[in-house]
């Protein structure tokens, strides 16, 4: 399902959301905002925001934001003073100080340390044309609901073909040897999406994927899943295009021995194209919006969000 931005028929309210989180977590319930600062926040990224804000604070819960900037080629501090610019004028409170993942990149060695000592990753010295010609080569790459998978290439190395290639520098992603991590956490891995039900995980669509990319030696997918547990977020509200991305982080937490909280992914709101909105376009930024005049009581509005703000 996706929302027509602009209109508020087809928004679901946060009600939706919020009738169906447990009740036995009044008060105990912890939900956050991860924006990456890659751009400036999209009322797609308001309606977020909202949603994880007014499900912490009509169940007496907390509420917290979270700076996911590890990749310094995308994000910058300029944006990232605009989210906070943007939240706070949108209405929204949050837990001082806010975790900032660049300054915390010794927190997400230690974790990669952890699997890396049980074999469960793998260097991986392939470029994106490497894979590519792989692929081609071969006639046959196992399938995820993306494209074709990371064929395995350097799986099959021999150690001393990866220790040389190690000494001499190469440069090196580290991936997850899903087969190992598999055989150590079993099958019978499920989560509770709210909107969706209970899932079994299927982190075969993800394949061995990256866990540290060779430009930033971190990933997204290991400090999502290290940071919401370290800051015990108990329902994590997102859009549903991070839906798959839920079935590695399952098979992570498992391997980490972390809870598992609930999701909420819910659908994306569209353009009147029914294009997804993207933080390139300018038109529709929070920042754009508040600066044509619009008032944050009429986008909260806009969005569904009507719950007496301030009280
Ligand atoms: N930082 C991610 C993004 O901005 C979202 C992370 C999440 O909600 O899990 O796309």
């Amino acid at each position: 399902m996706k929302l027509r931005c602009g209109s508020t028929v087809d928004l679901p309210r946060p009600k939706i959301v919020q009738n169906t989180a447990d009740p036995m977590k009044h008060g105990s319930i912890i939900t956050r905002f991860a924006p990456s600062p890659t751009g400036h926040l999209h009322k797609g990224h308001a309606y977020s925001a909202l949603m994880a804000f007014s499900l912490a604070k009509e169940l007496g819960g907390r509420f917290i934001l979270r700076i996911e900037d590890i990749d310094p080629t995308r994000c910058s501090r300029e944006n990232t003073d605009q989210i906070f610019a943007d939240l706070a004028w949108l209405g929204l409170e949050w837990e001082l100080p806010v975790r900032v993942q660049s300054e915390h990149r010794d927190d997400y060695t230690t974790a990669v340390q952890t699997l890396s000592a049980r074999g469960l990753l793998y260097p991986c010295f392939c470029t994106r044309n490497d894979i590519l010609r792989e692929i081609e080569r071969s006639g046959y790459a196992p399938h995820g609901s993306e494209g074709p998978l990371y064929p395995g290439t350097c799986r099959h190395l021999s150690q001393d073909e990866r220790q040389n290639r190690l000494d001499a520098g190469a440069p090196h992603a580290l991936r997850l040897d899903l087969k190992k991590a598999l055989a150590e956490t079993g099958r019978d891995l499920t989560w509770n999406d709210t909107i969706q039900g209970i899932q079994q995980a299927k982190p075969e669509l993800l394949g061995d994927a990256v866990l540290v990319r060779k430009d930033i030696g971190s990933s997204y997918h290991l400090a999502v899943v290290h940071d919401d547990a370290l800051q015990g977020i108990t329902d994590i509200v997102r859009g549903v295009d991070l839906f798959e991305a839920t079935h590695l982080h399952r098979i992570l937490q498992a391997l980490l021995g972390l809870p598992v909280p609930t999701y909420h992914h819910h659908p994306l709101l569209t353009d009147s194209n029914g294009n997804r909105l993207a933080k390139r376009d300018r038109a529709i930024t929070i920042r754009s919006l508040r600066e044509s005049g619009v008032s944050a009581a009429a986008l909260r509005e806009e969005l569904g969000f009507t719950m007496k703000w301030g009280a």
